[in-house]
């Protein structure tokens, strides 16, 4: 049996239900969802849910949980699936592999795995890093995976063959199915990745704008098109004269993170180009 399934057990309904209702109103008074008054008492329990508490509100005269208006609301599964799906998803499990672990359906773990990815970038959409920012790109292989040439399913005729795509030699970009990743990692802790077609000045410069706050402080490599950016106090090591760091310069933070995020990506063996943004 899989050394993950263990970890099963440790989740218990009324564990789930406390951290959750800890993580929900944290040290925030209770408040209605719907028209966010703070007169609430309590109002029993569900003997189908157990340790989810009901609220009753005196505003609107109606009913609430800890669980309302989230994602997990309507869900038919416990709360110690959905946790232990959302561990398992950012230990970088593939939804195949987390179908295994909580007994579900295929499709439910796929489905589960792409609402938890937009919920968790959901908050921030519009994320800008600012002070010392380093920036860093990496190319990821992606393909068509599950795309036909004009959309709809795609029918392969046989069996898919399992493989990785093939690397070519020099810098990717969308056209050679490797497009760039940059990821922007602000020495304060937030961190902006995007997935962009290709690496040249105009492109990386309409990232930086989206990403990084004008007039911040900018570590990268080398490269000739973070050179080109304006409107940063831009200074760069060069990794080719083996200079990885001068004084306070230097971009390992963003390594790390890529260090990081290399072998999570691995686990899915194929990623879809589509999922890049179209800057
Ligand atoms: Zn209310």
């Amino acid at each position: 049996m899989p050394a993950l399934s263990y970890v099963h057990q440790l989740f218990s309904a009324d564990t789930c239900q406390t951290y959750l209702r800890a993580l929900r109103w944290k040290e925030r008074p209770l408040q209605c969802p719907r028209c966010q008054r703070h007169a609430v008492g309590l109002w029993g329990t569900y003997h189908y849910r157990p340790g989810l508490k009901r609220y009753w509100c005196h505003g609107c005269r109606r009913t609430f949980n800890d669980l309302t208006n989230t994602m997990l609301a309507q869900s038919k599964r416990s709360l110690p699936h959905w946790i232990l799906a959302t561990f398992l998803l950012c230990l970088s499990c593939s939804s195949r592999r987390i179908a295994r672990e909580l007994g579900v359906h295929i499709r439910t773990s796929y489905r589960w795995c792409w609402w938890l990815r937009n919920a968790a970038v959901s908050y921030e959409t519009d994320r800008h890093v600012e002070g010392t920012v380093e920036a860093d790109e990496l190319y990821h292989t992606a393909g068509r995976k599950g795309q036909a040439p004009h959309g709809g399913k795609k029918s392969l005729g046989r069996r898919p063959r399992g493989r990785r795509k093939k690397r070519e030699p020099g810098r990717g970009h969308y056209d050679k199915d490797r497009p760039a990743i940059i990821a922007w990692v602000s020495r304060q802790g937030a961190v902006v990745i995007q997935g962009v077609r290709d690496f040249t000045v105009k492109t990386v410069q309409k990232a930086a704008n989206l990403a990084v706050q004008a007039g911040s402080r900018l570590y990268t490599d080398s490269a000739s098109s973070y050179r080109a950016l304006q409107g940063y106090l831009h200074e760069y090591v060069n990794h080719t004269q083996k200079e990885y760091a001068r004084g306070d310069v230097h971009e390992n933070r963003a390594e790390c993170l890529f260090s990081l995020l290399k072998p999570y990506l691995r686990v899915f063996v194929a990623s879809a180009k589509r999922t890049c943004l179209g800057i």
